[in-house]
């Protein structure tokens, strides 16, 4: 029980654990719903998102901190930073 092989540890962490997210942006989930963006087609959240800031980091999925600017937003991801955008208004 002292020598087990570890060639299924190859450090690839489980997406669930958030640690091996790589630095390049990719939308991978809904900034409004948190859906994956390919699991359907958010014509809603794109509409919602032209009005309102975006509330999940679309690479990683966390919660964003959201600041209001004067022609829109700034939006803080714990992990990737900041993003920003505009509202267009009616
Ligand atoms: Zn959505
Ligand atoms: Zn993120």
């Amino acid at each position: 029980m002292s020598d087990l092989p570890t060639a299924g540890d190859s450090g690839w962490s489980d997406p669930d654990t958030l640690g091996a997210i790589p630095p390049v942006r990719t939308v991978t989930y809904c900034g409004y719903c948190g859906e994956s963006a390919s699991k359907k087609s958010h014509v809603l959240c794109r509409q919602r998102l032209e009005v309102e800031p975006p509330k999940m980091c679309t690479t990683c999925r966390r919660q964003l901190t959201v600041e209001k600017t004067a022609d829109g937003w700034v939006a803080q991801c714990k992990k990737h930073g900041e993003t920003s955008g505009t509202i267009t208004r009616a």
